[in-house]
């Protein structure tokens, strides 16, 4: 007899290959996997990611999973099927989509995403919490990232599952992304465990900037030495890669990584016209408010040195305004 959280499992295992074929070799999933070659991603990458196609239909699933003799109400429970309101049939979550499928740590399937192809929405579709599925403890790819992570101490933390793909095809395994939710504490955890640093590697705009600063704090109260990525014009990871390639991905933004104090130094430069007078001197003033809040005194020297060097200011009339700052935050 086995347990229902080894059915759910078993189900999502037997789905996922069920997917794969569809996409891989039907003539119904020529177009999920056409637009995926035209993205760029290989035939390669789409095996080891076990990528896969949802048809459109309201019950292939549904049949599916009947076929293979799982019990419905257990599969409405795993997230693959949806109850009809007010009666006593079901039908597909996922229709007509691009399907990731998503693994625990140990490698077991217990999630999907769907992609839209195209511009339906919502462009991702994924599973909802379940038995085997919590968001919260789950990070997309930690499974196979966790033996690179290990050796070179070191992990890349992205938005976006097709980030982490076109990461790994470039090269770079020790990649793993978020559910398309803020990164959550136990998910810090996960990556300081295995990894003392941590790039965060988020979208270049508004959002991912935002994001990568609230992830980049969950990190270090973690543990974790942050460094932030940033992705020029706007671009997230995965097309910067396919726009530049994997050396420049690699020298260019994870080799050129910004400690979070000079990542959110940087960020106040944005925007603003530092060669006006006064936008200098407000930024001069924002940048000892945010050093003041460094708690290691060696780091705050450090950078106050750099901003006295950069502006030309003296390092005591520096110190004498991170002081006021320092007495106004007690
Ligand atoms: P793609 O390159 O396929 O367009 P992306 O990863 O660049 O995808 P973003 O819009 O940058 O997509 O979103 C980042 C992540 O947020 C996605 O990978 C996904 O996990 C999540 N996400 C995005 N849109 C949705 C949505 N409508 N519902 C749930 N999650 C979403
Ligand atoms: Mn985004
Ligand atoms: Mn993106
Ligand atoms: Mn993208």
């Amino acid at each position: 007899e086995r347990t229902e959280t080894a059915t759910m499992i078993a189900a999502h295992e037997l789905l996922k290959k069920f997917y794969h074929h569809l996409l891989m070799h039907t003539n119904e999933g020529e177009e999920a996997l056409n637009y995926l070659l035209q993205r760029g991603f290989t035939r390669e990458i789409i095996e080891q990611f076990e990528i896969g196609y949802a048809l459109p239909a309201w019950n292939a699933a549904v049949t599916f999973l009947t076929n293979k003799g799982f019990s419905l109400p257990l599969m409405e429970r795993a997230g693959l099927i949806v109850k009809k309101s007010g009666e006593d049939s079901y039908f597909d979550r996922f229709r007509h989509r691009i399907m990731f499928p998503i693994h625990n740590h140990h490698g077991e399937t217990v999630a999907f995403s769907g992609r839209a192809i195209g511009n339906e929405e919502p462009k991702y579709l994924n599973s909802p919490e379940t038995l085997i599925f919590n968001k919260r403890n789950i990070l997309y790819h930690f499974h196979e990232a966790r033996l690179p992570m290990r050796q070179k101490q070191q992990v890349v933390l992205f938005e976006g599952f097709a980030d982490v793909i076109a990461a790994v095809q470039a090269g770079i395994s020790h990649a793993v992304a978020t559910m398309g939710t803020a990164l959550s504490e136990e998910q810090a955890r996960m990556l300081r465990r295995n990894a003392s640093s941590v790039i965060v590697c988020y979208d270049g705009d508004r959002a991912g900037i935002d994001a990568a600063l609230r992830a980049s704090e969950t990190l270090t109260e973690a543990g974790c030495y942050v460094k932030v990525a940033m992705i020029p014009d706007g671009l997230d990871p995965d097309e910067y890669v396919r726009k530049y390639g994997a050396d420049r991905f690699r020298h260019h933004v994870l080799d050129a990584s910004l400690s979070l104090t000079a990542f959110k130094l940087e960020y106040l430069k944005r925007g603003r016209h530092l060669q006006n007078e006064s936008e200098r001197l407000r930024y001069i003033e924002e940048a000892v408010r945010e050093i003041s809040r460094l708690s290691n005194a060696v780091e705050a020297d450090y950078y106050l040195r750099q901003l006295a060097d950069e502006f030309s200011i003296s390092l005591d009339a520096l110190r004498e305004q991170m002081m006021i700052h320092g007495k106004k935050q007690q």
